[in-house]
């Protein structure tokens, strides 16, 4: 297996328009990321460059990788999604060359945003020659984002972790993944929102959102979508029975909702 295998290249035509909540997040995220790139003779001028590296951590669900996909949207850069897990099955020796692959096709499609998820499998207490494995892969992954570090490359690596305590505190030295940002389960105005957003193009005139957001807190917006998926599953069988389209109603939602717990529930 080579680079290529781990890693898919992908043009993302999502923006921050389409993560619904978050502006805190989104508005660093544009300060740090997207405006030095567009403006980067200003940025300059405070000694500051583009690129770098910022580590989201949170709940599963919550947008971490949507997130990420769209800050390559938002500069109309490439993403690239790598899952960690993928290259730490590999042989010894094997990964790390494979890191290295990766970090060179990062640099050479730039500008480009490299999405390093599942981080903590990094950090794990494992034995013997598995330790000694990820402790290779730890100092590689090391080296390729100290050598970032040093050029201006317009490369933007977002690492992602549900448990970000078990990391490898390596990692989380200044340079490194030193900017951390909780992605939290949505509050109920950013859950009406995502909801809409889910909703667009739907039959939904009726519904009330604003209920529909308040009755499903430490929903993540994964949750919601599914929700939004399940209950257009109903509408749309009564619309085949009815031969008319039939608008998604609240009563759709409660139904799907009797059987559905919030997955942020026990993070
Ligand atoms: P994991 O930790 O499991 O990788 P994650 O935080 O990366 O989870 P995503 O993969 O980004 O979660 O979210 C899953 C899906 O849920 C997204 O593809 C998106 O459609 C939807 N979603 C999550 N959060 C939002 C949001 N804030 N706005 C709109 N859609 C969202």
């Amino acid at each position: 297996k080579n680079a290529e295998d781990l890693i898919e290249s992908e043009k993302p035509t999502v923006t921050f328009a389409d993560v619904g909540g978050l502006e805190e997040i989104k508005k660093k995220i544009r300060m740090n990321f997207i405006l030095p790139l567009k403006q980067p003779e200003l940025f300059a001028a405070y000694g500051r460059q583009a690129g770098g590296s910022l580590l989201l951590y949170g709940p599963p669900g919550c947008g971490k990788t949507f997130l990420a996909r769209a800050v390559a949207g938002e500069i109309s850069a490439t993403f690239l999604h790598l899952e960690l897990q993928a290259i730490l099955s590999m042989y010894v020796g094997g990964s790390e060359h494979n890191l290295h692959d990766i970090f060179e096709k990062a640099r050479a499609e730039a500008p480009c945003v490299l999405f390093i998820d599942e981080l903590d499998a990094l950090g794990g207490s494992r034995q013997g020659m598995r330790q000694h494995h990820d402790r290779m892969l730890v100092n590689q992954l090391l080296i390729e984002l100290d050598g970032l570090a040093s050029f201006n490359e317009n490369v933007f690596i977002i690492g992602a972790t549900n448990t970000p305590w078990y990391l490898d505190s390596a990692l989380r030295r200044p340079g490194r993944f030193n900017n951390l940002l909780f992605v939290p389960p949505p509050e109920a105005e950013e859950r009406s929102t995502i909801l809409d957003l889910k909703l667009a193009g739907k039959p939904a005139g009726g519904l009330n959102v604003n209920k529909l957001a308040e009755g499903t807190s430490l929903f993540s917006g994964a949750d919601l979508e599914q929700l939004v998926r399940d209950a257009t599953e109903l509408a749309l069988e009564r619309a085949m029975e009815t031969g008319e389209i039939q608008p998604l109603a609240d009563t759709d939602f409660r139904r799907v909702l009797k059987s559905r717990q919030p997955s942020t529930l026990d993070w």
